[in-house]
């Protein structure tokens, strides 16, 4: 009896395991095409206008910048119809070389740019200024271009902040590669004020007050910890990933930090480059710069040089280990759902912002199914999968907003 029940164990275990390798993988990737396109697809950070910029858009109708179809970039409208993105974050990116006067005009350039974009282009695109807004534009299938502004160096004096609320600014992210006026940068190490500034908390109290969501990507861990501690809202890192696997690297949040994250109910939405999600790729990718450099050089050409940027491009392709994949971003989620739970992770690719540093799987905005499949494998259920697509973004997104209306 023992045996026979035994010999009917294993056959069962064998036929199902037999059922699941023949079966899960197409089903994997036919139930992530859908859920895809059922849920609300949000990214938290797209660097298109700035990438609009550089290659001079100008402001003509039907200019070939509108990113209804092209060739380059990771971004636009068809390629993000396939992949199932609703509302990607537009990044009005300020560079940390400019003082609050040039950077207000450059931050109403952006603006400016992504509502004309939105106007021009009305069947494809809408402005978006809530999540009802989102909501109602993925009704009737256009894309949302809700807007974040990386830098909070526009923002001259408090009176400023309320100032970008009006214009349609969603969050601001409170500084980028250097300490400002706020706060400390990640990337600087200057530490100029050991976190905020006392200018800075009154930044935060304001941005909660007029319904702005503050963003914690770039800042120090001083910083992190001060925002978290005062802000009466939960906060957003719009585009950052698990320091765990980039030991080291503070642009990315600790544990610890992920930890606080969640306490304050905030979401942290997993950046893609390949230099964040893994700390041996971006070793690679470090030495090859030096690597690169040097090859640029003994050309005789400058690193902006066309052929310079074929050079680049040929030179990393030809490197399978420069590039992280889906795995590791998957790893990522799992990450912050083991410290913090699942209803604090989300998606901000930093797509546009990263250069050719994307992890295999995901290079641009048509494979972010690549992304559902591997969570779906790993038992991720269609719940989880609507929270870490839009639903945690918009619970932070709904409460900021309800906060300022109080
Ligand atoms: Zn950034």
């Amino acid at each position: 009896m023992k045996l026979k029940f035994y010999l009917a164990i294993s056959i069962l275990s064998f036929y199902s395991c037999k059922v699941s390798k023949t079966t899960t993988n197409v089903d994997f990737n036919k139930k992530a095409q859908e859920l895809a396109h059922k849920f609300i697809l949000t990214d938290g950070h797209v660097d298109l206008p700035y990438r609009l910029k550089i290659k001079n858009f100008q402001m003509q109708k039907d200019y070939l910048g509108i990113p209804i179809k092209s060739e380059s970039g990771d971004f636009d409208f068809e390629r993000s119809k396939k992949g199932g993105l609703d509302a990607p974050f537009m990044s009005i990116y300020i560079p940390s070389i400019y003082e609050t006067p040039q950077a207000q005009l450059l931050a109403d350039s952006l603006i400016t740019m992504v509502k004309y974009i939105a106007k021009e282009k009305s069947d494809y695109f809408e402005m978006a200024y809530s999540p009802n807004d989102v909501q109602q534009t993925f009704k009737k299938g256009k894309i949302a271009l809700p807007m974040g502004m990386e830098n909070g160096s526009p923002i001259g004096k408090l009176a400023d902040v309320k100032k970008y609320k009006e214009k349609g600014i969603s969050y601001i992210t409170l500084t980028h590669a250097k300490d400002n006026k706020i706060c400390d940068s990640s990337y600087d190490t200057t530490r100029t004020w050991k976190g905020l500034s006392p200018y800075g908390r009154e930044v935060v109290l304001e941005m909660a007050k007029v319904g702005i969501m503050i963003d914690i990507s770039h800042v120090s861990d001083s910083t992190f910890y001060q925002v978290a501690r005062i802000s009466p809202v939960p906060v957003i890192a719009s585009h950052s990933s698990a320091r765990f696997f980039t030991p080291g690297f503070e642009r990315n949040m600790s544990d610890d930090m992920i930890k606080v994250l969640g306490k304050n109910n905030g979401v942290i939405m997993i950046n893609f480059g390949s230099t964040f999600l893994d700390g041996e790729v971006a070793k690679i990718r470090n030495s090859s710069q030096k690597e690169l450099r040097a090859l640029i050089a003994a050309k005789g050409l400058k690193p902006s040089d066309h052929e310079a940027e074929v050079l680049a491009d040929n030179y990393f392709k030809s490197n399978p280990k420069a590039y992280s994949d889906t795995q590791k971003v998957a790893d990522h989620v799992d990450r912050v759902v083991k410290l913090a739970g699942i209803n604090h992770v989300g998606i901000g690719s930093d797509f546009d912002g990263v250069g050719d540093s994307l992890p295999t799987g995901l290079k641009d905005v048509a494979d972010y199914p690549n992304l559902i499949a591997e969570l779906l494998k790993r038992g991720y259920s269609d719940t989880d999968i609507e929270k870490i697509c839009s639903g945690n973004l918009f619970r932070v997104w709904n409460s900021v907003i309800k906060y300022a209306a109080k």
